[in-house]
């Protein structure tokens, strides 16, 4: 590459860049589903304007010094003014803001993508569009529906089912749609089921055509009901459906009998509550989603690195890790004093578990001792035949003291360092009220208890039916000692652990266990 020219990323750096807005799809949930695109503005964005219905994970890979503003409805309720919202993308254009429009689906189908695109250029801001995968296909196609076909169907229509029958002038034009030769789908149509299929039915579509709603495309929820145009109203309601569904009418939805090709996971159905850190949850949430759960994300904690100097592992013979964030400080501290991962050759590295020896890993650092059961009463064990003089145990600050008094009791010489503490995360009441009705709260360390308890108050008003789940003994002793009995215990302490014990208690235990509401 030819050398810039001297001054010219200062030259460049003086004249301002442009504000510009990004209206992206987010696709219909799945994360897997987000472009390569869209994923890339969002890393970069610094404004992100985000919907309801866009993949929980969306947001995962913004900066963290970026600002995001939820502007959708709230469960039904109000929207934030589509003026509001277009005003809020003028404005942080306006000061040189890359913005990111975030939007369920494609911004262009039903989404107001086009009223903002023109509301920009009237304001004279730069614009992109990033379609998106739009669910009128996407949830149709998880739920292995073709909206064409060869030979049954050649054409799509996408259609609102929001319309208001007592509005004449938002009225469909329900004979051309009767006879439009091809698969009607319908959007935001679940409440008006019933006068869309009576309606389609009166102006000459047959009664008998097979008809699907497909709830939750693409998430670990998906549910499908396969019908006829008369009967898929009431099925839909017998089921329970609700939005987010898009209803597919045409000889396509019959289909779904034969091309259903997502088998739901040994978790579907549940919901599960997840009380650790942000910063770990993901990994979890992923994990559980994969399986069919729908994850309720309930931080109760963060992780919060504590100030110190930086470390000289020279003096040590031995340097115990108690977790994957432990790791991640140690290095930090060791950085901070210009060394690197060849300054621990000397000494021996025990991990208390995978997770951390996965860590040290990722630094070039394979564990010496790695317990079979990860707790410190194991680690200790583990360390039994090693020789010790000088051991140093990276830590949290607020931890039991098993392992130090062990190495200790053995005579050897053991430094204390407390790398960061856990320190209590506001709880959302939309997470607090998610958690309290979901199928499963897993509780992942002793701090996850005590933080829950500290944000739901003494009485956590857990409905009867949730199963408390604990990630191993000394978890689930910090629950009895809140008088709350765990209903699982995971067996292996970590969260391979946690999952396998969620996948076995739910195939032993009915998704509505109802005999404690007598
Ligand atoms: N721009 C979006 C549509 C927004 S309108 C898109 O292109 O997909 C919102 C409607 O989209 C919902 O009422 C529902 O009909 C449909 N929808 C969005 N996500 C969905 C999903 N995961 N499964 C089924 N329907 C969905």
């Amino acid at each position: 590459m030819p050398e810039r020219p001297a001054g010219g990323a200062e030259a460049e750096d003086a004249v301002p860049s442009p504000g510009r807005v990004y209206l992206v799809g987010a696709g219909p949930g799945d994360p897997g589903l987000l472009t390569a695109r869209a994923l890339e503005l969002i890393a970069q964005a610094d404004t992100i304007l985000y919907d309801r219905l866009i993949p929980a994970q969306a947001l995962d890979g913004a900066r963290v010094d970026a600002e995001l503003l939820y502007v959708g409805k709230e469960g039904g309720g109000e929207a934030v003014p589509q003026e509001q919202t277009q005003a809020l993308l003028v404005a942080r254009a306006g000061e040189g803001k890359q913005v990111v429009r975030l939007k369920g689906g494609d911004p262009f189908v039903f989404g107001r993508g086009g009223e903002e695109a023109l509301a920009l250029r009237e304001a004279g801001i730069l614009y992109e569009v990033v379609p998106g995968v739009t669910a009128g296909v996407a949830a149709a196609a998880y739920a292995g529906i073709p909206v064409t076909h060869r030979g049954v169907a050649s054409a799509v229509a996408l259609v609102t089912g929001h319309e208001d029958p007592d509005k004449p002038e938002t009225a469909l034009d329900w004979p051309a749609l009767a006879a439009f030769p091809g698969t009607l789908v319908f959007y935001m149509g679940i409440r008006q089921l019933p006068n869309i299929a009576e309606s389609l039915i009166a102006a000459g579509r047959p009664a008998s055509e097979p008809a699907a709603v497909v709830e939750r495309g693409t998430l670990p929820a998906q549910r499908t009901v396969t019908a006829t145009l008369a009967t898929i109203a009431r099925q839909a309601s017998g089921a329970g459906v609700k939005p987010p569904s898009i209803t597919v009418v045409g000889p396509v939805a019959e289909l779904a009998g034969e091309m259903a090709w997502r088998s739901p996971g040994p978790l579907s159905g549940r919901t599960v509550a997840v009380t650790r850190a942000r910063a770990q949850a993901s990994g979890l949430a992923r994990r559980l989603g994969e399986l069919g759960a729908s994850v309720i994300e309930a931080p109760t904690i963060r992780i919060k690195s504590l100030p110190g100097d930086p470390l000289d592992p020279s003096l040590y013979d031995l340097l115990c890790l108690t977790s994957p964030n432990g790791v991640g400080y140690l290095f930090e501290r060791l950085h901070a004093g210009g060394r690197d991962a060849r300054a621990l050759a000397h000494a021996r590295v025990a991990a208390i578990g995978p997770g951390t020896a996965r860590a040290l890993r990722e630094h070039g650092v394979v564990a010496d001792v790695v317990p079979e059961r990860f707790v410190a009463e194991a680690l200790v064990e583990a360390l039994s035949e090693l020789p010790v003089k000088h051991a140093l145990v990276a830590r949290a600050k607020e931890a039991r003291d098993v392992l130090p008094d062990a190495l200790r009791a053995r005579g050897a010489e053991v430094d204390v360092l407390a790398l960061y503490e856990t320190v209590a995360e506001p709880l959302s009441a939309r997470a607090l009220a998610g958690a309290r009705a979901a199928d499963y709260i897993t509780f992942t360390s002793s701090s996850t208890v005590r933080f829950f308890l500290q944000a739901v108050g003494e009485n956590p008003a857990l409905s009867p039916s949730t199963r408390i789940v604990s990630i191993g003994p000394v978890t689930s002793e910090t629950l009895r000692e809140h008088g709350i009995e765990p209903h699982v215990e995971a067996e292996s302490h970590d969260i391979e652990g946690v999952l396998d014990a969620l996948v076995t208690d739910a195939l032993t235990s009915s998704p509505c266990v109802t005999d404690t509401h007598e």
